[in-house]
């Protein structure tokens, strides 16, 4: 079939609900995906490039013409070209006046370029009117169909019919448009694609930092220790002993942080008496990150659950076990049951059952997919009321598993606290505090400033 000239009425739209003809320059990988999306959205699409010749990938129905040609029937043209190759585009100034040209290009590297991809499109033809879109939708999830995660689009531009018309065909491939502002943001939307997990920074280094610390902590006391006053070497440790002690200190420490910006951030805003102005910049910065922080701890809680469901399985534990049955054996005694030890572990047991139960509910919870079908009350409810639940029962399990541990000269190996000690200090710190803010007297200015409410309206200013 020849493209070149079987869609030439197609392209002429004789009713008013016929979607327009819009033009893609370029016929690489972006360019086919989208082309084959809009042609399946009902739009007429033709390519301008630099070889007319028919090709078994070009989306069946497009048209391939020359980039002038081309422009020449579409008041939209797609230019699906990486910018080091705009410099062709000069000559076709005439053509493309008054046109809209959507600029679609990333770059390699954050801020490789002074200005945006798109405001140097916008100055090579200053007669066109430029619109930044599509940029981080890829050409796979175009061609796949997977386009959950990616259904946003964002879209810039100083011309607001050229933005709003680039918006329209956005939404009739069933994607969201989502407006921000003018041209001069394309910057920002150009290096979206180019961040690497921006908001996991924080909570990725600080967990690596905590973990390495709380690490070389056991080892210290639990191996080295042990291998220098009672000359016995557990170095073995390092494989499931010592992880097992480091992922609930984690998961315990995190689930902590989460909720203590929210603490600053209420005793920051009642020293203040408003609401209205800005928090410190590092504070801002935890409150954004407090979703990954929550997920990082919930990874460390399931593996503390792996670890501690494989512990039968261990040598060293089969070994215990088989050593205290034959020296009782020995000694012709069968222990008594200690009633309170099987309290204390029972109790111990089910609440870092019931406490990983509301952990595991706050990170599906935390998913967009859930998170998007409830409301903003029911959000907070969980993420708030049972969040705070959770850290109460997560604390309370370290607390009954080291019952009145702390109190034994043995839990101070070279003067130092064993590390579930250490992991209580910031979830204590966290509960006590938010404890007095539940307070009626403290609670009611609390709730009024976050209403609007200022004691002194100089503050607002
Ligand atoms: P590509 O497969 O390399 O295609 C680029 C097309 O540009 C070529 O097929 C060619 O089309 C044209 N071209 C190449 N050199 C040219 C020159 N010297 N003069 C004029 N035209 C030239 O690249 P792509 O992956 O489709 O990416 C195209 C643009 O979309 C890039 O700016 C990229 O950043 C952006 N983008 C891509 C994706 C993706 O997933 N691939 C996602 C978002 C944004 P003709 O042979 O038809 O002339």
């Amino acid at each position: 079939m020849n493209k070149n000239s079987s869609n030439t009425m197609a392209l002429a739209p004789t009713t008013s609900n016929k979607r327009e003809t819009v033009c893609i320059f370029g016929t690489g990988d972006f360019g086919r995906a989208l082309g084959h999306k809009m042609i399946q959205s009902g739009y007429p699409v033709v390519y301008g490039s630099r070889s007319t010749q028919i090709s078994n990938l070009i989306p069946k129905d497009a048209e391939v013409l020359s980039h002038a040609e081309a422009a020449q029937k579409a008041a939209i043209i797609i230019i699906a070209i990486q910018r080091q190759h705009y410099n062709f585009l000069t000559p076709l100034a005439e053509v493309l006046h008054g046109k809209v040209l959507v600029d679609i290009s990333n770059n390699l590297k954050l801020n490789q370029y002074p200005e945006s991809n798109a405001e140097y499109l916008a100055q090579l033809l200053p007669g066109s009117k430029v619109v930044k879109a599509f940029n981080t939708v890829s050409a796979w999830a175009l061609q796949s169909g997977t386009l959950d995660a990616s259904r946003q689009v964002f879209v810039c531009g100083d011309d607001v019919e050229a933005k709003q018309m680039v918006m329209d065909i956005v939404r009739a491939l069933g994607l969201t448009p989502l407006d921000k502002g003018s041209l001069l943001a394309a910057q920002e939307i150009e290096n979206y694609p180019l961040q690497l997990f921006p908001m996991w920074k924080f909570p990725f280094f600080l967990s690596l930092g905590l973990t390495a610390f709380f690490f070389v902590y056991c080892v210290v006391l639990d191996i080295v220790y042990t291998y220098i006053y009672e000359n016995n070497d557990f170095s073995f440790f390092i494989a499931i002993t010592i992880p097992n002690r480091v992922c609930p200190v984690m998961a315990l420490i995190l689930l902590a942080l989460v909720y203590l910006p929210g603490i600053f951030a209420a005793i920051i805003q009642l020293y203040r008496g408003t609401k209205y102005r800005r928090f410190p910049d590092w504070l801002d910065r935890w409150m954004l990150c407090r979703k990954q922080l929550g997920l990082i701890a919930l990874a460390f809680a399931s593996l503390h659950v792996v670890f501690t469901l494989v512990s039968p399985l261990r040598a060293f534990v089969r070994w215990r076990t088989n050593r205290g049955i034959i020296s009782q054996a020995l000694n012709n005694q069968t222990e008594p049951l200690d009633h309170t030890n099987a309290w204390l572990s029972d109790s111990y047991l089910a609440l870092g059952i019931l406490g990983y139960f509301l952990f595991v509910l706050l990170g599906i919870t935390s998913l967009p997919s859930v998170s998007n079908n409830v409301n903003w009350r029911e959000f907070r409810f969980v993420q708030s009321k049972l969040g705070y639940l959770a850290l109460i029962l997560c604390t309370a399990h370290t607390m009954v598993y080291g019952g009145t541990w702390f109190l034994s000269p043995s839990a101070y190996k070279w003067y130092l606290p064993n590390i579930y000690i250490l992991s209580l200090i910031i979830p204590c710190a966290v509960l006590v505090v938010k404890f007095v803010l539940v307070f009626p007297c403290v609670d009611k200015p609390l709730t009024r400033i976050r209403q609007g409410w200022e004691r002194n309206p100089k503050y607002s200013e």
